[in-house]
């Protein structure tokens, strides 16, 4: 459990762009045990929150809300009606009392968990649900809670059919957390009108760890995380509310551990690990001390970044690197700022365009445009006009169809990136329009994906430059000067012949994620091939090299946005080849920014030449590791 840092693995990192959602259940075993108190207990679920901490257990449990009353009689519906909107009115003022204490929290979690409470108390409003639990009372002679239930199990089924039908696993994971949402707050209600008690949290002692069957995400806004050690519930996933409410509070947690609420008994002291996905309960000596280093370890590693979080992204020799976020999901933004990047890099803006029937119009994109930009309050936002292709499927594009139902080809090697965006300039053009608006609001870039010719840069300037004319017309701000037009390197293609694209595109960003695809024709999804894919093998090392140097030549902002960035061990031989820009995810901000800080530019550049001398990427691999001399 020593949490001291392995080196870095060189390999291939899993795709950014395809998050799993673990549904391993946790399983308890008992261990060696420890001298005259209970034996120590292990048990595996799905770590959610990072961090390590030991505590007492304090277990809460919550009795279910009974039903009995299902129907009513005719006459009792006025009754029955004001039942129901007591129990709403009774919600909402609970929630807005939760809504009001989340000021005790750190900001983060106050950004975090605000929209949520926001949402609920939304939903008992004037809504859908509301007026058809109304219905279903005067209308079916239901009680209200019947009435509710039902309202609400209806709703959700709706929104999971939805989710089933979605492509990508971000869009189905969301769906899956608004029906979530649907029937926590119908269970609220429930609990209201039957009077069933709520968890309460009094009496939770300073350091303990909750363990409770499930927890519910509002129930996030009545801990106090500066008193809370650690969360392990039987119920729950990595990508549900709850568990986001755990990370932004910064608590350790481990949800989805099967039979540990069984398991506990008053006086038991438990382990909660946050990166592993374990709880140990009544932990013998030896975990015991393996633990409290974790412990240290893990909380002077936190301290470390925080301090950095305020800290420029600066070489020893007082270089500046700029050091930004890529975005894929709007969830991912308030970690931005906190994770001290400065602007967001690459935004992925394929998400706006999944899990729907049909093609957001320019205004929905405009709005969530510039929800970003002005999120990012002034820092840089490179907006990537739409990718699909390869691997991204979008529905919308095939109900509409503008992408055939099923690739007859190869997709890797089809209409993909700029070219689908060429051949339907509508498309194009509503996104560009929408960009141009909301870049009035903050710095902003625009990055075309999946270039590999100067013709196709020329045509989209054209659109790009119609596209402000149209504007113009209409009436609309634009920013002037327009924001910069840059282009995608990752493809051999592009890479090759940056010479050529850098005197058309206003910037560069390298993709080195699909760079090394198409370089070493190994698709990193496909099991059988993932080992042959090397993003250190020579060639995607000299493409980076070669499409470095071009831009730099005509002096065109050039920076790397693939997964490889995000390895603090590759930035010596980046700076060393020129590179002076890069964006990660998030979560790889402060120890991109720590290699930053560590960095000596002229031992970079001596080093990169190494490096570059180098055809094997066995030998790379162990230069970039630091061990060879
Ligand atoms: C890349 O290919 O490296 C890249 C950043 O784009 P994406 O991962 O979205 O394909
Ligand atoms: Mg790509």
């Amino acid at each position: 459990m020593n949490r001291t840092d392995p080196p870095a693995p060189l390999g291939p990192p899993p795709p950014q762009h395809k998050r799993l959602s673990r549904s391993a259940r946790g399983t308890g075993s008992t261990g060696g045990a420890a001298a005259g108190i209970r034996p120590e207990q292990v048990f595996t679920g799905i770590p959610v929150s990072a961090g390590v901490s030991i505590g007492p257990v304090f277990g809460t449990t919550e009795a279910p809300a009974e039903i009995t009353k299902t129907k009513i009689l005719a006459a009792d519906i006025a009754a029955e009606s004001a039942r129901l909107d007591a129990a709403i009115l009774q919600s909402r003022k609970q929630l807005t009392k939760l809504r009001a204490r989340l000021t005790v929290l750190p900001e983060e979690s106050q950004a975090e968990i605000a929209p949520l409470i926001d949402a609920y108390i939304q939903m008992i409003g004037p809504s859908r649900l509301v007026r058809g639990a109304r219905r279903r009372v005067t209308e079916t002679l239901l009680s209200a809670e019947s009435a509710v239930m039902a309202e609400t199990e209806a709703i959700a089924e709706i929104i999971l059919q939805q989710a089933a039908a979605a492509h990508a696993g971000d869009e189905r994971s969301s769906l899956q957390r608004r029906a979530e949402e649907v029937r926590e707050i119908g269970r609220r209600l429930v609990r209201n009108l039957t009077r069933a008690p709520f968890r309460s949290f009094a009496g939770l002692p300073e350091g303990a760890v909750l363990v409770a069957e499930a927890l519910r995400p509002a129930d996030a806004a009545l801990l106090d995380p500066s008193r809370l050690a650690g969360v392990a519930t039987e119920e729950g996933g990595a990508d549900g509310h709850t568990a986001v409410m755990l990370r932004a509070l910064g608590v350790p947690a481990v949800l989805g551990v099967t039979g540990l609420v069984q398991a506990i008994r008053p006086g038991d002291i438990a382990v909660v690990d946050g990166i592993t996905g374990t709880i140990v309960l009544n932990p013998s000596a030896t975990t015991l001390t393996a633990a409290r280093r974790a412990v240290t370890a893990f909380a002077r590693e936190r301290q470390r970044f925080s301090r950095l979080r305020r800290l420029p992204a600066e070489t020893l020799d007082g270089e500046p690197v700029e050091l930004q976020a890529n975005l894929e999901i709007p969830i991912e933004l308030p970690l931005i700022a906190q994770a001290g990047a400065v602007g967001i890099g690459l935004f992925r803006s394929e998400f706006l365009f999944m899990n729907r029937e049909t093609v957001p119009d320019e205004a929905a994109q405009f709005e969530a445009y510039r929800g970003v930009v002005e999120a990012m309050s002034g820092d840089p936002v490179t907006i990537r006009v739409l990718d699909w292709g390869g691997e991204k499927d979008i529905e919308a594009l095939q109900s509409e169809g503008v992408v055939p139902e099923a690739a007859d080809h190869n997709p890797a090697l089809g209409m993909r990136g700029i070219r689908l965006l060429l051949r339907h300039p509508e498309l194009f053009e509503s996104q560009l329009a929408a960009i141009l608006r909301a870049a009035v609001l903050g710095p902003t870039r625009v990055l075309l994906p999946m270039v590999t010719r100067v013709s196709e840069v020329r045509a989209a300037r054209e659109i790009y430059e119609r596209v402000v004319r149209r504007l113009r017309r209409r009436g609309e701000r634009v920013p002037d000067p327009l924001p910069p037009l840059g282009i995608m390197i990752e493809t051999p293609g592009s890479a090759l012949s940056a010479d050529a694209l850098a005197l058309e595109a206003d910037f560069f960003a390298i993709g080195t994620n699909d760079l090394a695809m198409y370089t070493l024709a190994v698709d990193r999804t496909d099991a059988e091939v993932a080992p042959l894919y090397d993003p250190l093998h020579p060639a995607v090392l000299r493409l980076v090299q070669f499409a470095t140097e071009a831009a730099l030549r005509v002096r065109k902002p050039v920076s790397v946005c693939g997964e490889m960035a995000a390895n603090p061990r590759m930035l010596p031989l980046f700076l060393g080849l020129g590179l002076r820009s890069f964006s990660v995810t998030a979560a790889a901000v402060p120890r991109v920014k720590q290699a930053v800080r560590a960095a000596n530019i002229g031992d970079c550049i001596r080093f990169a030449r190494r490096v570059m001398e180098q055809s094997d990427p066995t030998l790379i691999q162990d230069l970039l590791l630091g061990h060879m001399p």
